[in-house]
């Protein structure tokens, strides 16, 4: 489960620059789990236009990381729609328009429900170029300007100035001067703007210029555009600007120029496979060759843009592709094709509220059918298309449409020309309509008036016998072609200059690229080698600490699989009889690899030759290569690295890394599985020696139980000797100690009632052993010595301590016992030697007694600290000593009595216990055994 901060940071600019796009690359890679989520989104986002294909990989990592946060919180709402978003503005490149509206659909309402203004201006920004392609101009207008009233309320300035510069760029086609005036208003020409705004200004800039006539600074500033939107990762309109600059061009007359300008459109259009910006480009590629006179291959590259918008016909590039079209048919002498493609574009163009362009359309349809002779309909149109014109002061087409009109007229002097506002006392009317058109050209500054319309004019001055008139429109015919000449060189200079200009620019932005390059290239590498040194420390430092083999297998596979690209991992080791290799470790794709063995001097295995040559080996296979040694069971890898598990001169093993692509080990690889290699065969050795250290350890820990065992052991009886109790008897009289501390602070108990915490130490000692050695021998003594720890194994539990205390003296210590079963016990000791035979060698049996002291710990149950327990042991002794005194074959307890006890009392009983008893220290019972047989019968 990952775990994400309150916050997910994600910063989400409209657009980024190139290299503001290499940091987050950058930091994606060094991202952990907790950043990666934003990392994810942010590089996406701002790869949407740059790399449509990897973009929708992050989102799709991203949607599986997102399912790990909450899903009504707002981060998962504001990331999951800026997917969404990312998606839409994808399928909208594709000219998916529908699907764009869905995805950016579902975004809107995420974000609404959050109230994000800024992820909100950036959905309508989406959605005005959704409507544009729908050819939907109102709804693209609208929603540009929700856009930029979104990004006002969020405060977000970048936004709010792409949006309002492209909404300039938008208004430039159709009001280029009042365009031109609100632009210089909001953005000051010398000021300096993000490089994602400025795309949009020097867009509008050069669609103004080229209306106004300045082709050589359209061309420049369309040229402007280009370079900022590329480097802003606006690629749309990076295409847009380069045909743009190519129609420019045209204009200008440097069809070179303009071909170079649609072919870079063409290219970045073509790569990307987006429908819109390759219709747009094709259609400028295929004016420029009309223009040129390929009028075949126009047509094609004209039909295949046409072909290509068959997904967003309703865009306004549509309609101009088939205006471009019909303008072509007519140039091809086709004018029904030409009727038929103009009649389809005005279908068109009417939604895009472009009146200038439908006037164009209709002026065409006229052509046509004048072409056709179908009069009435030619005089129909152009006179509408002439209308509109002048409803819009739009000259040039006015002048258009008037010498349409002359070649009516002279196609049909009858024509009648009542529908005309112009008053028509010429004698030609031809010659009318084209003395107008003059008119109108010379109140047009700095215009080059056309030669031709000159030269038909002095046509049909001739035609009407005016031969002066005649002669002085032929002079300034020749003085319009020579104006024209020199109009021509002088753009063919500016265009020049503006290519030459371009040139440098490249070169310079070529060559500052280059240094950024290189600059972030090492700095990336040192970043990254900083890094890959980092996390080889650390685990270092983790596989040294590492005991076990196996642990450190895999965690070195763990680390392997973390920073290299490996298909499958392998170890092999050095077998003890250095002639082996074993391959104990192996993983390939997640699976185990199993066990196998290669002889060390193997001809082809690649591990044996590792393993002798103690170097390093990498190999670059062809895939299906003859001769080489797979692993029985693995892929045919192409790249693999083999490196020695060394310590010092010793040869450990081979580890071995390989993968299914081919040159994956670089130096950088090299360098890292060296480094984890060295970690790695101290890990190992490491782990090794451990576990010889720990079978020692274990060994050695074994033989001093063995003799710890010993020394506490009696060896003949096998029963536990004075050191043993010595060691175990603290623990004990601990135990009995406390229970009677707790016995004391409860004032109601009188000890009435004993308890079963008492110890009690008897001294057992046979009764004239001597005898039995000195009769029998020594190892008939040995035997009885054996006998009688049987018996007083089957007298005492198996928790109590049996003791061979001295030769054959013997100290049982009956724990958790209470002192009132004593005697008893006592008793069946004695009972228990007496009563049966003793075997000894060749089935002889003999009879033997026993004499038995006894005394209970704590010796004084309201002093339980007064007597230790050795005292008490010599208090049975003492016992013993006074059944042996008295003849033999008896038990004596020394036990407590009611009275308190005074000073000195254990030396007092120690020497007198006779006396001590009469004064009623201890009572010494010497119990009658016959009334205890009959007990012990009785039990
Ligand atoms: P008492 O009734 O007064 O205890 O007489 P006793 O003969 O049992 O006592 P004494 O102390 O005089 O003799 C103990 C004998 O036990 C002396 C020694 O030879 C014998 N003895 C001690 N250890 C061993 C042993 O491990 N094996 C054999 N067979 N005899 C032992
Ligand atoms: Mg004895
Ligand atoms: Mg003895």
């Amino acid at each position: 489960m990952l775990h994400y901060g309150n916050q997910v940071k994600v910063s989400m600019d409209l657009y980024a620059l190139d290299e503001e796009v290499d940091v987050l690359k950058t930091k994606l890679t060094l991202s952990d789990n907790e950043t990666r989520l934003s990392h994810l989104i942010e590089l996406a986002w701002h790869l949407r236009q740059r790399d449509c294909q990897l973009a929708l990989e992050l989102v799709s990592e991203a949607r599986a990381l997102l399912a790990h946060i909450s899903r009504g919180s707002r981060d998962y709402k504001r990331l999951l729609a800026r997917t969404n978003l990312i998606k839409a503005e994808i399928h909208w490149l594709f000219g998916e328009l529908e699907l764009a509206k869905r995805d950016a659909t579902i975004a809107f309402t995420n974000l609404e429900e959050i109230q994000d203004s800024h992820g909100l201006g950036d959905v309508y920004f989406l959605f005005s170029s959704i409507h544009r392609d729908l050819g939907e101009i109102q709804q693209r207008d609208q929603c540009l300007q929700t856009s930029i009233e979104h990004y006002q309320i969020a405060g977000e300035l970048l936004g709010y100035q792409i949006a309002f510069a492209r909404s300039l760029h938008n208004s430039a086609i159709r009001a280029p001067q009042i365009t031109a005036t609100e632009l210089d208003r909001q953005f000051a020409v010398d000021h300096s703007y993000p490089v994602p705004v400025t795309a949009w200004l020097s867009s509008a800039r050069a669609i103004i210029a080229n209306k106004i006539g300045d082709l050589g600074e359209s061309c420049r500033l369309h040229i402007e555009a280009h370079r900022a939107a590329l480097e802003s990762g606006q690629i749309r309109l990076a295409i847009l600007a380069a045909t743009n600059a190519g129609d420019s061009f045209a204009t200008l007359g440097d069809l070179d120029a303009a071909l170079e300008w649609d072919e870079i459109a063409l290219a970045i259009a073509r790569a990307n496979q987006w429908p819109g910006s390759l219709a747009i480009a094709l259609l400028q590629t295929g004016n420029a060759l009309r223009l040129l006179g390929h009028h075949e291959d126009a047509r094609e590259t004209l039909i295949e843009s046409l072909s290509i918008q068959s997904k967003i016909p309703g865009s306004r590039t549509f309609a101009h592709t088939l205006a471009y079209l019909g303008d072509l048919s007519l140039d091809l002498g086709t004018p029904v094709d030409a009727l038929n493609f103009f009649e389809l574009a005005a279908e068109k163009i009417e939604a895009h509220d472009e009146a200038v362009f439908l006037s164009d359309c209709w002026r065409g349809q006229a052509i046509a059918f004048c072409r056709l002779d179908q009069l009435h309909e030619a005089e129909d149109k152009i006179r509408q298309a002439l209308c509109i014109a002048r409803e819009h002061h739009n000259v040039d087409e006015q002048i258009k449409c008037l010498r349409v009109y002359a070649e009516l007229a002279r196609k049909y002097p009858a024509l009648d020309n009542s529908s005309l506002s112009i008053e028509n006392n010429m004698p030609n009317l031809s010659l009318h309509y084209q003395l107008e058109a003059l008119a109108l050209c010379q109140s047009i500054k700095g215009i080059c008036i056309p030669a031709d319309l000159l030269d038909s004019i002095a046509d049909d001055f001739a035609l009407i016998e005016d031969y002066q008139s005649a002669f002085q429109f032929s002079r300034l015919a020749a003085k319009a072609k020579e104006n024209r000449r020199l109009s021509e060189a002088h753009n063919r200079a500016t265009a020049m200059q503006v290519r030459y200009d371009n040139e440098r620019h490249r070169a310079d932005a070529e060559y500052h690229r280059l240094i950024a390059t290189t600059e972030a290239e090492r700095a990336a590498s040192l970043q990254e080698a900083s890094n890959t040194l980092e996390t080889l420390g650390l685990i270092g430092r983790e596989l040294t600490a590492n005991l076990n083999v196996e642990s450190v297998f895999e965690a070195l596979y763990r680390h392997v699989d973390d920073l290299l690209d490996a298909s499958s991992f392998g170890i092999s080791l050095l077998a003890p009889d250095g002639a082996t290799l074993r391959f104990v470790f192996g993983i390939e794709n997640g699976a185990p690899i199993p066990f196998f063995e290669t002889a060390l001097d193997h001809p082809i295995s690649s591990f044996a030759r590792c393993a002798r040559e103690r170097q390093e080996i990498v190999l670059e296979r062809e895939p299906g290569a003859t001769g080489r040694f797979i692993v029985p069971g693995t892929m045919e890898t192409l790249s693999l690295l083999y490196t020695p598990l060394m310590i010092g001169d010793r040869l450990l093993g081979v580890m071995s890394i390989q993968s299914i692509r081919p040159h994956v080990y670089g130096e950088r690889e090299r360098s890292i599985l060296r480094t984890l290699a060295a970690y790695g065969a101290i890990a190992l050795d490491n782990a090794s020696a451990y576990k010889q250290l720990q079978a020692t350890l274990t060994a050695l820990r074994e033989t001093q139980n063995q003799l710890e065992e010993v020394s506490i052991t009696d060896p003949l009886t096998g029963l536990r000797n004075r050191r043993f109790l010595l060691q175990n008897i603290e623990g004990d009289v601990a135990r009995a100690l406390r229970a009677y501390e707790d016995q004391l602070v409860d004032p109601t108990d009188n000890f009435s009632q004993l308890s079963d915490d008492d110890l009690v130490f008897f001294m057992v000692d046979l009764d004239h052993f001597k005898s039995v050695n000195d009769t029998y021998g020594h190892a008939c003594g040995d035997m009885v010595l054996m006998q009688m720890r049987d018996r007083l194994q089957s007298v005492f539990r198996e928790s109590d301590y049996l003791v061979r205390w001295g030769g054959e003296e013997f100290l049982v210590v009956a724990r958790n016992c209470n002192r009132k079963d004593a005697p008893t016990v006592a008793e069946r000791i004695r009972h228990i030697v007496s009563s049966t035979a003793f075997t000894l060698l060749d089935d002889l049996e003999i009879f033997r007694t026993c004499s038995v002291g006894y005394a209970s710990y704590p010796f004084l149950p309201k002093q339980p600290h007064l007597v230790t327990w050795a005292q008490v042991v010599n208090f049975a002794d003492q016992g013993l000593y006074m059944v042996k005194k008295s003849g033999r074959n008896a038990c004596i307890g020394i036990a407590h009595t009611d009275q308190h006890q005074v000073d000195d009392f254990y030396n007092r009983v120690m020497r007198h216990p006779q006396q001590a008893a009469q004064s009623q220290l201890i009572q010494i019972i010497s119990h009658n055994t016959d009334d205890l047989d009959e007990a012990i019968r009785a039990s």
